[in-house]
């Protein structure tokens, strides 16, 4: 509840609003957006309003006046929830996380940016040149990553396609000595460089205009993460501090040259052979993947079988041949940004810290993982999207709803139950085993006969169809708006969402050849050959299935949130305004829809049914004993709790706080605030 801000600007909290209804809630919003203050609390989590303009408000001079001050004191502002997370770190030798959510241009990026940016700024106060080296690394690393984890879509000119969770790692003395970064599911966009030097574009074989490649056209619209010069030479010299070497840059550029040539190959037949018809290109591509001709050639329009003890070479049609290519430029993409991520990690992680020494090392884990997302198509990537955020609205419900309420009955504090979704069932709708959506996908996949997207459709109905949450044509004859043999719908905790069936069972499996892999892994570029180990193998060799997509997603999921479950969590909830990017128009829908699947009315009920701070008896009285002529220097009640009851009685706060079995709950944070002045005073 931040004081000093005037009303005029709307509720800094909107626990403080007179009722919680969804017309308050967003009246409040709306003023407070259009006053210019786009953050507002619900106790300690920040929704924030994505503002589409430069906001003077993240230099030095505002990190100064957050820095080691309380949320209270201070108006509303992501940097007092970076201090927050950072202090239980420190004081408390608490592992924090901050997790950022909201849809795509709702600002989770940027916000994340200026939360390691206030970190960095507050951290390393002797400049040690160790922690300075690893706090440009940090940063460093996000520009990397979003060079090529980014794409230009219609939503938003920088949308991360992949979600991050990075973790900090502090020494005891509060000071980062490296991270560590997990990715999770790189939706397969193609990026392009195209603010490269000519000389290098040359070498490369690349055009200068990016419409002569396929894959940057994508849908009409130049798909670009790397936009001029200047872009092109800031994540060239990201990756140099960082420390890529020579070597690996060349075979970044080398990588990414490739897949724009792999997307201008086409193929034709002549009689009953199938051939590339622009054969210029494979031997552009066989120079830049340091290989033979002949083998780019047949990989392209072959494909190795084993039957029994026989290994026979199968000839692609065209089709397959085109789907073997495109195939190919996406899994070189994917396990490129894969190997960039690996790389980094390698380099910025915790090295030589004895912790019998120094102490423990604690972490402020960052999570900006894209929201909730409904489309005109909805596919497999929308599927696990929405699943994940299916995930942490449980976690959020499980630290901050269902902990809170069954605190207060262990308590016996009166309590007013507060009715909330709990989303469990749908999380298990998706990932629950043999009978959970997932599974069935696997299943579908593994088939030996007729593996197609229907066939994985009829077995969702055959398997759901009593569950509350899930639906199809088949199982709703009337309802119009689906397609028979392609669509289902879930209901998720947001809202419904129709999936498209189609190409789920592709996305799901590895579909790349092994001769693709073999052809990587036989390169004379050492870099090349080290991304693609599993290419030494020769398909008489190789034997285990690899995990499929949705298996390798899932277990990522169940991993990050255990992960954040036995952290402090700190909630940043982003909004996104408008669709038009406009700093000046608040669409009421729009929002009242956000506030909505964010879940944050619910928030907002339970914060004002609950407390604000509690503390044990004995501590409370540790820190505050002083203030009160019955507790100092020692009480003679019969317990501390009647000593804590009589100093509160005292001070007239008795009124804003309930007392439990063993901790005394305080309802406002003024409460706290001015006990800490009293102490401050005596
Ligand atoms: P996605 O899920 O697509 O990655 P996102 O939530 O990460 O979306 P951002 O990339 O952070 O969205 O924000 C989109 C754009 O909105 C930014 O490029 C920037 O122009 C603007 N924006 C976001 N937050 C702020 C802010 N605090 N101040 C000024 N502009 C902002
Ligand atoms: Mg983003």
């Amino acid at each position: 509840m931040a004081e000093h801000e005037s009303l005029e600007y709307g509720k800094a909290d909107f626990v403080l609003l007179d009722n919680v209804s969804m017309e308050e809630f967003m009246g409040n919003l709306k003023l407070r957006f259009e006053k210019g203050r786009i953050y507002t609390y619900i106790g300690e989590v920040v929704v924030s309003v994505n503002p589409y303009r430069a906001m003077n408000i993240y230099g030095r001079d505002t990190v100064e006046q957050y820095k080691g001050r309380e949320l209270y004191e201070r108006p509303p502002h992501l940097f007092a929830i970076a201090d927050a997370a950072y202090k239980a770190m420190k004081r408390r030798n608490k592992d924090t996380c901050i997790v950022i959510s909201g849809e795509s241009g709702a600002g989770k990026t940027e916000a994340s940016k200026y939360i390691m940016q206030y970190i960095a700024a507050i951290t390393n106060p002797n400049q040690r040149a160790e922690v300075e080296r690893v706090k440009n690394m940090l940063l460093k690393s996000n520009c990397v990553l979003e060079a090529f984890g980014n794409a230009k879509t219609n939503r938003n000119d920088n949308s991360s396609r992949f979600g991050k969770y990075m973790d900090i790692n502090f020494d005891f003395k509060g000071d980062p000595i490296g991270g560590h970064i997990s990715n999770y599911l790189l939706e397969k966009v193609q990026t392009c460089q195209k603010g490269a030097p000519e000389s290098l574009l040359r070498s490369l074989h690349i055009q200068k205009d990016p419409t002569a490649y396929t894959f940057i056209k994508v849908g009409g619209q130049i798909k670009s993460s790397i936009n001029d010069n200047a872009d092109f030479k800031a994540v060239a010299d990201a990756m140099k501090v960082i420390g890529f070497t020579a070597d690996e840059i060349q075979t970044v550029y080398k990588i990414l040259a490739t897949i724009l040539h792999l997307g201008n190959l086409t193929f034709g037949v002549d009689g009953d052979v199938t051939l590339i018809e622009n054969t210029k290109l494979v031997s552009v591509i066989k120079d830049l993947l340091s290989t033979k001709e002949e083998n780019v050639e047949k990989a392209l329009l072959y494909r190795t079988v084993a039957t029994g003890r026989d290994v026979i070479e199968k000839q692609h049609t065209t089709q397959e041949a085109s789907y073997g290519r495109d195939a190919l430029a996406k899994a070189m993409y994917e396990r490129l940004f894969c190997w960039i991520v690996g790389r980094i990690n390698d380099i910025i992680e915790v090295k030589n810290y004895d912790a019998r020494v120094h102490g423990k090392n604690t972490v402020i884990g960052v999570l900006d993982i894209y929201g909730f997302e409904i489309f005109q198509n909805n596919s497999f990537e929308q599927f696990c999207i929405n699943y994940c955020n299916e995930k942490l609205q449980q976690l959020f419900i499980q630290l901050v709803l269902k902990q809170e309420q069954e605190e207060y009955q262990r308590e016996g504090i009166p309590w007013k139950h507060i009715d909330y979704f709990n989303n469990q069932i749908i999380v298990d709708l998706v990932e629950q085993q043999h009978k959970g959506i997932f599974s069935v996908l696997d299943e579908a996949c593994m088939n030996v006969g007729k593996v197609t997207d229907e066939v994985f459709l009829q077995g969702l109905n055959g398997k759901l169809a009593k569950h509350a949450h899930y639906t199809s044509r088949k199982l709703s004859p009337t309802d119009k708006s689906l397609e028979f043999d392609r669509d289902f719908r879930i209901r998720h905790y947001a809202g419904d969402v129709v999936y498209s069936v189609v190409g789920f069972i592709d996305k799901n499996k590895d579909t790349l050849f092994q001769d693709f892999k073999r052809l990587l892994y036989n390169s004379s570029n050492p870099v090349l050959k080290g991304m693609w180990p599993e290419g030494k193998l020769s398909i008489t060799e190789v034997t285990k299935r690899p995990l499929t997509a949705a298996t390798l997603f899932k277990n990522s999921m169940i991993s990050l949130v255990e992960n954040l479950a036995c952290k402090e969590p700190y909630y940043v909830r982003c909004i996104k305004p408008n669709d038009v990017k406009s700093p000046l128009l608040f669409e009421q829908e729009r929002c009242r829809h956000q506030v909505e699947y964010l879940g944050l009315l619910e928030n907002v009920r339970v914060r004002r049914a609950g407390f604000a701070n509690r503390q044990t008896y004995p501590r409370f009285l540790q820190r505050y004993k002083m203030i009160s002529e019955f507790t100092w220097p020692n009480h003679d009640m019969p317990s501390d709790k009647d000593a804590v009851k009589k100093l509160l009685k005292g001070c007239g706060f008795d009124h804003d706080v309930a007392y439990g079995k063993t901790k005394v709950f305080i309802r406002t944070p003024r409460t706290l605030f001015s006990l800490e002045e009293q102490r401050a005073e005596m």
